[in-house]
C-alpha cells in the first residue's frame, strides 16, 4: 500500500497522483487518509484513490503525537510501504513523529519521488539550493514529505469507485495541553495560488515606495505582491505571508516580475520554477538577471511607473 495525508486537502490531490504513480509501479494500491472527518473522502477517491480510510477520533486542535498514532495504526494494519505526508508545518511534525514511532527513515520536502530496484528514492534541495540530494530509502515503512505544489493533481473521475472505510482509532493522548492559539498576523495574501506576483526587494528606499509594485500589481490584474526575506522579516514593511524563498513561500505563477531584488539562491528557490520572469535592478551583474528570462537594467523609481503606464494603455 501507498498511504497519502495531508491536513491540507489540496495539497492531498497533489500527493495522490504521485502516490498513484508510484502504487503503479510497486503494483499496490492507494489510500487517502483522512482524520476526524470524511469530508473530502468522495473527492479523494475521484482523484485517484482506491480508497480512503476516514479515522473517527476525538480530537480537538492539532497535536502532531495523537496524529502520528492514528497513523501508525493505520500503516501497521494496511502493510503500509510507502507514506507520502504534505510537507506543511503540521505535516513535517507528524511524518518526524511517526517515523520515530515506526524506527523508520523520512526525507523531508521532497521534489521527486520515484521508484528505483522496487524501492523509493527522492530528490531534494540541499546547501539552500545549490545542490541536489538524492536518497533512497534502506528501511521500511518508506515516509517522504512533498510540499505544495511539487506536483499537479490528477483530473476529476466523476463517479470514480473506491471503498471508504470509516473506523474509530483509539490514539496515545499527548500529555501536552495546549494554553493558547493565537492566529499570526496576515493580510490573506495567497502567493502560492497567484498566477501573476510582482515582488520588491531591498532596493525600495521606503514602505510607502511599495505603492509601485501594488500599482504595476493592479495594472497587470494580477494583484498579488510578494516580497524577499528583508522586506518581511527584517524591516516588516509587508507581513510574511508575502516571503518568497526558501524560508518562505515556494510560488509557481505564470509571471514572476522581481522589482530591486539582488536574486541571492535563498531567494531563487522559492520562485524557480515561475513562467516567464522579469527582472528590474539597476545592477547589470544582478545574480537576477541569470534566472530571468527578461531583464531591466534601471532605476525601479523611473522604470515601475513607466512599466506601469504602459500597460494600462495595453490593457484598458
Ligand atoms: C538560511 C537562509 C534563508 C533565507 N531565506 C530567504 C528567503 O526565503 N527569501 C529571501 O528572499 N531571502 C532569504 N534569505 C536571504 C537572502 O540570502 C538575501 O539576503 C535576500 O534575498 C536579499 O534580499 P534582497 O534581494 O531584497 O536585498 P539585496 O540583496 O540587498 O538586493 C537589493 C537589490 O536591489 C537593487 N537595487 C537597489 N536600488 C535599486 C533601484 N533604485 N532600482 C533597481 N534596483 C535597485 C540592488 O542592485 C540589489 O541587487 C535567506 C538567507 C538565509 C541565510
Amino acid at each position: 500500500m501507498v498511504l497519502v495525508y495531508s491536513d491540507d486537502k489540496k495539497l492531498t490531490l497533489e500527493l495522490l497522483n504521485k502516490g498513484k504513480e508510484l502504487a503503479k509501479e510497486l503494483h499496490k494500491k492507494v489510500i487517502a487518509v483522512c482524520i476526524g472527518h470524511d469530508s473530502f473522502a468522495k473527492d479523494y477517491l475521484e482523484h485517484g484513490a482506491d480508497s480512503v480510510i476516514a479515522a473517527e477520533a476525538d480530537l480537538h486542535t492539532f497535536k502532531a503525537e495523537e496524529y502520528a498514532s492514528i497513523l501508525e495504526k493505520i500503516v501497521k494494519e494496511n502493510n503500509v510501504e510507502v507514506v507520502l505526508i504534505g510537507s506543511n508545518k503540521n505535516g513535517k511534525e507528524l511524518a518526524a513523529r511517526l517515523s520515530a514511532k515506526l524506527d523508520t527513515g523520512c526525507v523531508t520536502d521532497c521534489t521527486n519521488v520515484y521508484v528505483k530496484d522496487k524501492k523509493i528514492v527522492t530528490e531534494r534541495m540541499v546547501y539552500s539550493g545549490n545542490a541536489i540530494a538524492v536518497e533512497q530509502f534502506l528501511s521500511h515503512p518508506q515516509i517522504v514529505t512533498i510540499p505544495p505544489k511539487a506536483f499537479n493533481p490528477l483530473p476529476k473521475t466523476e463517479g470514480h469507485k473506491g471503498e471508504v472505510i470509516k473506523k474509530k482509532y483509539d490514539f496515545e493522548r499527548s500529555p501536552s495541553k495546549i494554553t493558547k492559539v493565537q492566529e499570526m498576523k496576515t493580510e490573506g495574501v495567497n502567493v502560492e495560488d497567484a498566477e501573476i506576483i510582482v515582488s520588491c526587494g531591498r532596493g525600495f528606499k521606503n514602505k510607502d515606495d511599495i505603492r509601485l509594485v501594488r500599482e504595476l500589481a493592479d495594472a497587470l490584474k494580477g494583484r498579488t505582491i510578494g516580497c524577499s526575506r528583508p522586506i518581511a522579516a527584517d524591516l516588516k514593511w509587508l507581513s510574511e505571508d508575502h516571503w518568497i524563498g526558501l524560508s518562505g513561500h515556494k510560488v509557481k505563477p505564470k509571471l514572476y516580475i522581481a522589482c530591486g531584488i539582488s536574486g541571492q539562491i535563498q531567494h531563487i528557490a522559492g520562485m524557480r520554477d515561475s513562467g516567464v520572469v522579469v527582472a528590474i535592478n539597476k545592477d547589470p551583474e544582478a545574480l537576477i538577471f541569470k534566472s530571468a528570462d527578461y531583464g531591466i537594467v534601471g532605476d525601479l523609481y523611473q522604470v515601475l511607473p513607466k512599466l506601469t503606464n504602459a500597460i494600462r494603455e495595453k490593457m484598458g
